[in-house]
């Protein structure tokens, strides 16, 4: 069956890979940009998720095109790292307004058509540095730290109305987001991965297909990491 799947943050990194393997299993799948366009074949939606409004006007433009947001991927995610001494409060605030709050508006704004269809599917990307912490970036582990806090609760919350939420908690990607670190870091991380790798996009991808599958229908409320096993013990 043809699902409606919105993925913010859908027009490039691992959103995109995210939102053509929901594509490739046929579903119809929407992605968030902001002002850039959605790439051929995903039916683009501008909005930036710190905006409520643009977030009310995407998803209803969503409902007419593709009908009502069955699976969300809360996906839109930016750093701005920085030792605790340098870190500006609006560094920490920007990040908690996108990561977190931003993902708890776009929650909100599925849920009351999620319930009255009585299924959804949730999940939240998370990182394995809101279980692990890393030095300098306090402001972005707090807020994929909170997703979890945040996807637990609405699995509760919404397990009676026939809706679950999840965590996809990735290890280091190669997208734009990492492109600026160095390989001596890369290096230093991949040292205590026990596979010897992190994840492709596909792989975690692939965790977020398979939590809007039927044969996960009894999931909610967890946290998969697809890491390598770099955060294995957190
Ligand atoms: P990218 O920087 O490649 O892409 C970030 C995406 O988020 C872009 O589509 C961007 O849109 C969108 N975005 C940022 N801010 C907003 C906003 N205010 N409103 C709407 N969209 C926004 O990052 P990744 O693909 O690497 O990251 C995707 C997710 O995966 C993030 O949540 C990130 O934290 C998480 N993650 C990434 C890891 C990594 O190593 N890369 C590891 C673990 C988790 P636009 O094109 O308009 O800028």
């Amino acid at each position: 069956m043809t699902r409606s799947v919105l993925v913010t943050g859908g027009n490039r990194g691992l959103g995109l890979a995210i939102a053509r393997a929901f594509a490739a299993e046929g579903d119809a799948v929407a992605v968030t940009h902001r002002g850039g366009g959605a790439p051929p074949g995903l039916l683009g939606v501008k909005c930036d998720v710190t905006d409520p409004d643009q977030i009310a006007r995407a998803f209803q433009e969503v409902r007419q095109e593709q009908g009502p947001v069955e699976v969300l991927v809360s996906n839109a995610g930016i750093t701005r790292d920085a030792l605790l001494l340098r870190m500006r409060e609006e560094m920490f605030a920007e990040v908690i307004d996108t990561n977190l709050t931003g993902a708890y508006r776009v929650a909100k704004a599925a849920v009351n058509d999620m319930i009255r269809m009585r299924r959804g599917r949730m999940i939240f990307i998370s990182s394995v540095t809101g279980l692990k912490g890393v030095a300098g970036q306090a402001n972005y582990a707090a807020s994929k730290a909170g997703l979890i806090g945040l996807a637990r609760s609405l699995a509760r919350e919404l397990a009676p109305r026939g809706v679950t939420a999840n965590v996809v908690a990735p290890g280091l990607l190669d997208t734009d987001m990492t492109s600026d670190l160095s390989d001596g870091y890369k290096e230093r991380i991949l040292a205590e991965v026990p596979l010897g790798r992190t994840a492709t996009l596909d792989e975690v991808a692939g965790a977020a297909v398979w939590l809007a599958s039927p044969s996960a229908a009894a999931v909610t409320g967890q946290v998969i990491t697809v890491d390598g096993g770099g955060s294995l013990g957190h």
